[in-house]
C-alpha cells in the first residue's frame, strides 16, 4: 500500500467515525455524512494541512481566532508548564490562582481607560450570558428593577447559548428553540449595501442609529438596560458600519442612561488595528474571547468598566453567577503568552499602519473582477460581494438569485484552490491571521482571484450570467 493510500484509508475511517458519532456545530448532519468532513491534521503559521496532504491558506484564522498563527511553541510550553504546576483550580470559595490574577491585571492595562475588572468565562457565548445577568444585576442594585430589556440588532451574532442566541439576531437560530428569551429585542443593522439606498454612508449611519432611539421610546426608556453590538458585524458578513454610526449610538445611550456593551469577541486584540475597536466610543462593558488565546485553549470574558464595577463591587454582595472554568489557570497562561506575542511582535500596530493598509489595497483591487461588486476591508477583516451585474453605485448592482447559492459555490472553489474564505449568502469574507506578511497577503489575494475566476467560469457555464 502506498503512503497516499494509507492516508486515504485513514481519512475514510475518520470520516465514517465522524459521521457515526460526532454532531458538529451548525451542520446538516445527513448532508455532511454524504460528502464526509474534511479532516484537519496540522497547522503551521498561516497554513493548515488536511488528512489528504492538501496545504490550505487559512483566511479565517480558524474561526476568527488564531491571531498569532498556528504552531507557536511558546504557547504550548506555557500551557504545558501550567498543567504541570497547577492544571486546575476554581475561583469560587475565596480562592484564586496566579495566571488568572496576572491575566486580569494585564487585560486591565490593555483595555480602554476605566476598565479595571474582568469576569472570566469559557467562551464568548458564556461571556454574553454574563453580560445579560450583570447588567440586570446592575440596574437592580441601582434600584431600577424594571430596567431589564436589552436591545440588540438583527443579523448580529452573540453566541449559541440561550441568552447568546437571543441577543444575536439570526432568524435561523431564533426559529429553533423558542428564542429570543423574554426581555431581548432587536433593531435593524447598519448595512449600507442592503439598506442605504438614496443616502450617503454617513446619512445612513445616523439613520441606522436612530432606530435605537425609536426602539428605546417604543419599549420605554425606564425599561431599557443596555444596547449590545459588534463594532463590525462578523458572522453576519463583515458588515462595516459608516463612521457616523457608533458615536451616535453612544450619544443615544447617554441620553437615556443606557449601558453600552461592545461585543469584541472578533474585533478584540488587534484585529481592527486597536487593542479594542470600541475604545473611541467608550463602551461600559466589553465581551472578549477568541483572540485572547488565539484559540489555542478556550477562554472568554467580560471587561467591566468602572460604572458597572463600582456598583457591583461597592454595593453588590454576592453576584450569583460563574463557571467551573472561570479563570482556568491553563487558559489564562495561554492568554498571557499569546498577548506577549501580540505585543512583542507589534501586531496591533502592524495591522493599524502596515499590513492593514496593505491588505486594504490588495484586497480592494479585487473589485475589478467581473463577479465582484464591492471589496472592502477594516483592519484585518474583509468582505466582497458577488454580483451578477456591476455598477458604480452599489445600490444599482444586480445580485444573483439567493437560491442559486453562488456564495457556497465560490466557497467550494476557494477551498479547492487552497484558501479558506467563508460565504455569508453571496458575500465572501475573510479574517486572516494578524501575523501575515505582505508576501502572504499577495499570495492570499492571488488565490482568491484564481478561485473567483473558477467561480465565474462555472456561473457562466450554468447560464446564470
Ligand atoms: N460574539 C461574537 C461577536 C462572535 O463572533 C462569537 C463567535 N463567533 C461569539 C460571541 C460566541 O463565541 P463562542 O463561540 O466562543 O461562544
Amino acid at each position: 500500500m502506498s503512503d497516499r493510500e494509507t492516508i486515504m484509508t485513514d481519512t475514510k475511517t475518520i470520516q465514517q467515525q465522524d459521521h457515526a458519532h460526532y454532531l458538529h456545530p451548525f451542520t446538516d448532519h445527513q448532508a455532511l455524512g454524504r460528502k464526509g468532513a474534511r479532516v484537519m491534521v496540522r497547522g503551521e503559521g498561516i497554513y493548515l494541512w488536511d488528512s489528504e496532504g492538501n496545504k490550505i491558506l487559512d483566511g479565517m484564522s480558524g474561526l476568527w481566532c488564531v491571531a498569532v498563527g498556528y504552531g507557536r511553541t511558546s504557547i504550548s510550553k506555557a500551557v504545558y508548564e501550567q498543567m504541570e504546576t497547577l492544571p486546575f483550580y476554581n475561583s469560587f470559595f475565596n480562592t484564586t490562582n496566579v495566571p488568572a490574577v496576572r491575566l486580569a491585571a494585564r487585560l486591565s492595562q490593555l483595555a480602554p481607560e476605566g476598565f479595571n475588572h474582568v469576569f472570566f468565562t469559557g467562551s464568548g457565548s458564556e461571556a454574553n450570558d454574563t453580560n445579560v445577568r450583570m447588567v440586570r444585576r446592575y440596574w437592580d442594585l441601582m434600584g431600577f428593577k424594571e430596567r431589564h430589556v436589552i436591545i440588540s440588532r438583527h443579523n448580529s451574532y452573540h453566541g449559541s447559548t440561550m441568552a447568546g442566541a437571543s441577543l444575536g439576531g439570526m432568524s435561523g437560530m431564533h426559529e429553533q428553540g423558542g428564542l429570543p428569551i423574554p426581555g431581548i429585542v432587536h433593531i435593524g443593522q447598519p448595512n449600507y449595501y442592503d439598506d442605504g439606498v438614496g443616502l450617503t454612508p454617513d446619512e445612513f449611519g445616523l439613520r441606522a442609529a436612530s432606530w435605537l432611539e425609536a426602539k428605546i421610546l417604543e419599549v420605554g426608556p425606564d425599561k431599557v438596560a443596555a444596547f449590545i453590538g459588534e463594532p463590525v458585524q462578523g458572522a453576519g458578513g463583515v458588515i462595516i458600519p459608516p463612521d457616523s454610526y457608533w458615536p451616535e449610538i453612544r450619544r443615544i445611550c447617554d441620553k437615556y442612561g443606557i449601558l453600552l456593551i461592545a461585543d469584541e469577541v472578533i474585533t478584540g486584540f488587534g484585529r481592527l488595528g486597536r487593542w479594542f475597536a470600541s475604545e473611541p466610543y467608550k463602551p461600559d462593558l466589553i465581551t472578549f474571547a477568541k483572540g485572547v488565546t488565539s484559540g489555542y485553549v478556550p477562554l472568554g470574558g467580560v471587561l467591566v468598566g468602572s460604572r458597572v464595577a463600582d456598583v457591583l463591587i461597592g454595593q453588590g454582595g454576592d453576584f450569583n453567577h460563574g463557571f467551573t472554568y472561570s479563570g482556568h489557570p491553563v487558559a489564562c497562561a495561554a492568554a498571557l503568552e499569546n498577548l506577549r506575542i501580540i505585543e512583542d511582535e507589534g501586531l496591533v500596530e502592524r495591522v493599524a499602519n502596515d499590513t492593514g493598509p496593505y491588505l486594504k489595497h490588495a484586497f480592494g483591487a479585487l473589485a475589478d473582477h467581473a463577479l465582484v461588486g464591492t471589496a472592502e476591508t477594516c483592519g484585518f477583516v474583509a468582505g466582497l460581494n458577488l454580483v451578477k451585474r456591476k455598477a458604480e453605485n452599489v445600490h444599482y448592482q444586480v445580485r444573483f438569485d439567493p437560491a442559486l447559492g453562488v456564495g457556497m459555490l465560490c466557497r467550494a472553489h476557494m477551498f479547492n484552490t487552497g484558501i479558506i474564505m467563508r460565504a455569508v449568502g453571496d458575500r465572501m469574507i475573510i479574517a486572516p491571521p494578524l501575523v501575515m506578511t505582505h508576501a502572504q497577503i499577495d499570495e492570499m489575494v492571488a488565490l482568491i482571484r484564481r478561485a473567483l475566476d473558477l467561480t465565474l467560469e462555472e456561473v457562466r457555464g450554468r447560464g446564470w450570467l
